[in-house]
């Protein structure tokens, strides 16, 4: 599914340089569910921007579904982003006036996907994360557990290859973020991929896998035993 290697990324800031990954390889398979962890500054944000196709790599090469990403132009660089990717984010990036559902409808918009299917797939996707009572509810008016499913359910929308997850649970409560959890433990069950990025060890003991990385070098990479799986 994700073939990266040797991939390396470096900011250029006026003279200063910052190697933030340094030649890293790494492969993950259809049916995975990864966890991302590791200190501030180690590089992780930098690498799930470059596996979303929303920044390229220095040098080095990736690979998404079969495609040859470092080889596509910007135009096909965002295409492949709408198609094979859901982003879900801290931060929700919710429209907050408008309904759960015409913000899973959005997706499917940029998509040209017509009316009548965009609302019965965001319906769909909805009750796959257990909101379908509350899709006529503004963003604004959901908690912060109930934005961030409206969020899963916009990333799951299109049926992307891999859904790529920043710190999802980062400005949830505890009981909230375990939520959170459960619905990706839920989806990986029925096939999704799925690459997380979180500071807290609880969270990441519900993924399958571990990646630690350490200034921009991947220093563990295990399987997570004795996984918690909540139901
Ligand atoms: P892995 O997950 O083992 O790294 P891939 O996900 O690239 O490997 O491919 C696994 C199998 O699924 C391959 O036989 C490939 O041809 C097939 N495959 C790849 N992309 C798709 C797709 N979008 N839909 C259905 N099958 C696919
Ligand atoms: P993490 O997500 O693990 O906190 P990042 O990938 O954000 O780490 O950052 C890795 C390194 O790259 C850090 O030293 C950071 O300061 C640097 N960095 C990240 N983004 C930029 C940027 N746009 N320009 C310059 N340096 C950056």
């Amino acid at each position: 599914m994700i073939k990266i290697d040797n991939l390396t990324k470096i900011y250029r800031t006026g003279s200063i340089q910052v190697e933030a990954l340094k030649g890293i390889c790494l492969e993950i398979h259809r049916g995975e569910f990864v966890a991302v962890m590791g200190p501030s500054g180690s590089g992780k944000s930098t690498l799930m921007n470059i596996l979303g196709c929303l920044d390229r790599p220095t040098e080095g090469r990736y690979r998404l579904d079969g495609e040859k990403i470092e080889e596509l132009n910007d135009v096909q660089l965002a295409a492949i982003r709408n198609k094979k990717i859901g982003f879900v984010f801290q931060s929700f990036n919710l429209l907050p006036r408008m309904s759960a559902l015409k913000n899973v409808e959005l997706p499917m918009m940029y998509a040209g996907i017509p009316s009548k299917e965009r609302v019965e797939r965001a319906k769909e996707a909805l009750q796959r994360v257990g909101l379908a009572d509350r899709m006529h509810h503004k963003s604004n008016e959901l908690s912060g557990g109930q934005r961030q499913r409206v969020a899963i359910a916009r990333a799951l929308v299109n049926d992307p290859a891999i859904i790529l997850a920043d710190e999802p649970t980062g400005n949830l409560d505890s009981k909230s973020g375990k939520e959170i959890m459960a619905i990706f433990q839920q989806l990986n069950e029925e096939g999704s991929t799925i690459v997380l990025v979180t500071h807290e060890a609880d969270i990441a003991s519900h993924a399958k896998r571990i990646v630690a990385f350490r200034d921009g070098e991947i220093v563990e990479d295990r399987a997570v035993e004795n996984r918690t799986m909540i139901s």
